[in-house]
């Protein structure tokens, strides 16, 4: 049900955000590589489970290379922990002929919302299936197959094989005509980041809900590292102020929850009302963030 939209709500962008679709909160999640990582898994989703989280999503290794520990986490996950699985699906490593087969997996496993993805080709140029050219061709393939929900993915800071923004808000309503039912964002370090591509998206002609990708940084070196490779900017007051707390593992991690809370406070402020956490297979950052926004339902 949609919440009341009065005169004076401010902007279309934000009745669209503050309109309850669907998930309030989403949760990510990787395959764990080792047994020990595996049993710290499931004791952080008995943890998130309690934050109520619409569904939690699985991804998958680059190059479609952890396929089969995604459809193993997540039906053991939906079995043991008993929330709903959300399973990302790369282009790569799909194969001409193979994508009925690896849906009705899912499907026969109770999996309902998969999120469409391209991934990326391995870098040392090793070849790879991939019968799909992209997460909207994927999409559109997905649907003609099985009515699952389709999630895809999106950047605020534009995808580095993204010439322009335009670009960007052109790929984004091309998955939402494809089938796209939400759309989830690359993490980023300012409220403003997002909010500003999403008001601009809005005004092009995205109509899907556009979730922000939230990344509380525990580990702010290798939260900077990856924002290099995946295009996001990491400001540098905040970089100060992270490296005012090396060393401290306490005042990193309540330096760690206060910006990830100020962060989701703002947007929140500008009526985002869907959040996906990163959760890096951790609970603590993740239900500490949550709790103090009163995001669990
Ligand atoms: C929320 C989220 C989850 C992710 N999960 C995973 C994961 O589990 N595993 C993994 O390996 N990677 C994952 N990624 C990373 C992602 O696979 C890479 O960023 C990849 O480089 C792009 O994927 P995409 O689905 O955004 O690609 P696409 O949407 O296909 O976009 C890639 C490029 O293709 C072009 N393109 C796409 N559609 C069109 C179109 N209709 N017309 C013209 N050009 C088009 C554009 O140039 C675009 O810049 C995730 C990213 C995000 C944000």
């Amino acid at each position: 049900m949609k919440d009341a939209v009065t005169t004076d709500t401010p902007s279309k962008a934000r009745v669209r955000t503050m309109a309850r679709q669907g998930p309030a909160l989403t949760l990510e999640i990787f395959p764990p590589k080792s047994e020990r990582a595996e049993n710290n898994l499931w004791s952080a989703l008995y943890r998130l489970k309690s934050l109520n989280p619409d569904f939690v999503s699985v991804t998958c290794g680059a190059g479609g290379s952890s396929r089969e520990r995604t459809t193993n986490i997540a039906k053991t996950m939906m079995a043991r922990v008993g929330v709903p699985a959300a399973a990302h699906l790369t282009c790569v490593g799909v194969g001409e002929g193979q994508l009925e087969g690896v849906l009705a997996d899912y499907w026969d496993a109770g999996v309902r919302r998969i999120f469409a993805l391209r991934g990326d080709k391995p870098q040392d140029g090793s070849p790879v299936a991939m019968a799909y050219a992209n997460a909207t061709e994927l999409a559109a393939a997905i649907t003609k197959i099985a009515p699952f929900e389709i999630g895809v993915a999106f950047y605020p800071e534009i995808h580095p094989d993204s010439p322009n923004l335009q670009h960007e808000f052109d790929v984004l309503k091309a998955k939402q005509d494809a089938g796209a039912s939400s759309a989830y964002s690359q993490f980023f370090f300012e409220a403003g980041t997002f909010l500003r591509f999403r008001d601009a998206a809005v005004a092009a002609g995205v109509t899907i809900p556009l979730v922000p990708g939230i990344l509380p940084p525990l580990d702010f070196a290798a939260a900077a590292r990856m924002a290099n490779v995946c295009g996001a900017s990491v400001p540098d007051g905040l970089k100060a102020r992270f490296h005012a707390v090396e060393g401290d593992l306490l005042g990193n991690r309540l330096l760690s929850a206060a910006y990830t809370t100020d962060i989701c406070a703002a947007l929140k402020r500008e009526g985002v009302e869907k959040f996906h956490f990163y959760s890096l297979n951790q609970a603590d950052l993740t239900q500490a963030v949550v709790n103090a926004l009163e995001l669990a339902q």
